[in-house]
C-alpha cells in the first residue's frame, strides 16, 4: 500500500450505495482505495418484488446487477456479511455470504478502513422473531432476508397449481399489503380456484400508519377481493396453524411475515452510538455520532435531528448527500446536511395494474396510479444497471 492511500469501505449494497458507487464511477480520488462487503451480486430492489409475486416482473427485473457498478467504481467486491465493527480498531468483521465451504478458504477475517459507510438495511433477527411468535422460525415464509424470499415465492406458486391454498400475511404495513394483494392476484390467475387469504394485522388497522384516506381505500380494496381482515395478533405458529392472541387458530398453508424489520444485532458491541432501537445515531451528516469516519444510510440508521420513517425512498434519497459526505470527508472538506423530505409520495399497490397513492392529506387510486409506480420503479433500475460485460 502506498503512503497516504486511504481505505473506504463501503458494507451493503443497498438504495443509498448503489448511487455512492455510481458517483465514485465519475469522480474516484486517485488515493482512496474501495472495497464493498455485500452478500449478492445483486442489489433487490423492494420495491418490485410484489411485483414479481404477482407475476408481472421477472426476479431480474428486480434486481441490480453490483458487479458491474462496482468495477466501474474501481472497488473491489468482498463476498461476504459484515457481522461485527470494532469502531476503535476501525476493523469490519466479515462471515461467508452463503454456506459454502470454498468461500470460507478465501475470507480475510477482517477489514482495516479508514473511512466506513453502512448501507446494510433492515433485517429479521430470527431469534427475536421466535421469542415473540414460537414456531415463526420454522413455520413461516418470512419476507427478509428478501433475496431468499424471493426465490422461495414460485415454491408456493408450484404448490398452489395442484390445490387451492390457504395463504395468511402476518403484518398490515406496506410491504405485508403489497405482498397480499400481490399473491392473490397471483394465485387466482395461476392458481387452483378456491385459494383463501386472510390479513392478520397485529391488533390495528390496516395501513395504521398512513393517512386516513389511503387506509380507507385500503380496507375496501381488502373487502373487494374477499380478504379476511382479523385485527389480532399471531402469537405462535405450527405446521399449519396460525395461533391467535383471541385464542382462536386459523389453519393456513402459507403464513407470510411481512413484521418486526430490526437493526443487525451485529452492531452490538460495535461500539458505535445505537439508539434505543439499536440503529446507527446519525447526525445531519448521515455521519455517525460517536465516530467521525463512519457513515450510514437507509434502515440501519436513525437520525437524531429529524426521525423519520425507515422506508426505500428514504434511503434512495439519501444516497447522493452520503457520496457528497464521502468524498468530503476523505478529502478533509466540510460537510454538506441532508434534509429528509417531510412528505414522501406513498404508493401502494395492489397487484399488478392497480395501485393507491398518497401525498399528504391527497390521495387517488387507479390503473394510471399503478403505471405511474412502474414507470418510477423502472427508472430507478435503469438508473443503475449498467452493462454487464
Ligand atoms: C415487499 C417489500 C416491499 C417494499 N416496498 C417499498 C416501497 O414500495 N417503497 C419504499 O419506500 N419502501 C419499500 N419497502 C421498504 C424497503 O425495502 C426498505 O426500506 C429498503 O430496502 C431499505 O433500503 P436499505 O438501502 O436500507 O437496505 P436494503 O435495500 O435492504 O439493502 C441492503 C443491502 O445490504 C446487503 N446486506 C445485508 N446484510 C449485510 C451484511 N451483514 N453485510 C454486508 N451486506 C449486507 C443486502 O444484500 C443488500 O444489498 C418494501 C419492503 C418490502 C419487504
Amino acid at each position: 500500500m502506498h503512503h497516504g492511500i486511504k481505505k473506504l469501505l463501503l458494507l451493503g449494497g443497498g438504495h443509498a450505495h448503489v448511487h455512492v458507487l455510481s458517483r465514485l464511477a465519475q469522480q474516484r480520488p486517485a488515493d482512496l482505495d474501495i472495497t464493498v462487503v455485500t452478500p449478492y451480486p445483486y442489489q433487490t430492489y423492494s420495491g418490485m418484488v410484489p411485483g414479481l409475486v404477482a407475476g408481472h416482473y421477472s426476479e431480474t427485473d428486480c434486481q441490480i446487477p453490483l458487479e458491474p457498478l462496482i468495477r466501474a467504481a474501481g472497488a473491489k467486491w468482498v463476498r461476504a456479511r459484515c457481522s461485527g465493527i470494532d469502531a476503535a480498531g476501525r476493523r469490519a468483521r466479515l462471515s461467508p455470504a452463503g454456506k459454502s465451504r470454498s468461500q470460507d478458504d478465501i475470507l480475510p477475517p477482517d477489514l482495516p478502513y479508514h473511512l466506513l459507510s453502512i448501507d446494510t438495511g433492515p433485517v429479521i433477527d430470527r431469534q427475536r422473531l421466535e421469542e415473540q411468535i414460537p414456531g415463526a422460525a420454522d413455520n413461516a415464509l418470512i419476507v427478509r432476508p428478501i433475496e431468499v424470499f424471493a426465490t422461495l415465492w414460485p415454491q408456493v406458486v408450484e404448490q398452489a397449481q395442484e390445490r387451492a391454498l390457504s395463504v395468511a400475511v402476518i403484518g398490515a404495513g406496506a410491504a405485508g399489503l403489497e405482498l397480499l394483494f400481490a399473491a392473490e392476484q397471483c394465485l387466482r390467475t395461476r392458481g387452483a380456484a378456491g385459494a383463501r387469504f386472510t390479513l392478520i394485522t397485529g391488533g390495528v388497522e390496516p395501513a395504521a400508519s398512513y393517512p386516513a384516506g389511503l387506509q380507507a381505500r385500503v380496507l375496501r380494496r381488502l373487502k373487494r377481493l374477499n380478504i379476511t381482515v382479523l385485527r389480532d395478533t399471531c402469537v405462535g405458529l405450527a405446521p399449519g396453524v396460525v395461533k391467535l392472541g383471541s385464542g382462536s387458530e386459523l389453519a393456513c398453508d402459507v403464513p407470510l411475515l411481512a413484521i418486526g424489520a430490526h437493526a443487525p444485532a451485529w452492531l452490538q458491541g460495535s461500539g458505535l452510538a445505537l439508539s434505543e432501537s439499536g440503529h446507527v445515531l446519525v447526525n445531519e451528516f448521515q455521519q455517525s455520532t460517536s465516530h467521525p469516519e463512519v457513515f450510514a444510510a437507509g434502515d440501519v440508521c436513525a437520525r437524531t435531528d429529524r426521525p423519520h420513517p425507515r422506508n426505500g425512498v428514504y434511503a434512495v434519497r439519501a444516497g447522493p448527500p452520503l457520496a457528497d459526505n464521502l468524498l468530503a470527508a476523505h478529502e478533509g472538506q466540510p460537510l454538506k446536511p441532508h434534509h429528509p423530505p417531510a412528505n414522501t409520495l406513498n404508493l401502494i399497490s395492489c397487484g399488478a395494474g392497480h395501485a393507491i397513492a398518497s401525498w399528504g392529506p391527497l390521495h387517488a387510486e387507479g390503473g394510471w396510479v399503478w403505471r405511474w409506480k412502474d414507470h418510477i420503479d423502472r427508472a430507478f433500475m435503469a438508473r443503475y444497471t449498467l452493462p454487464t460485460a
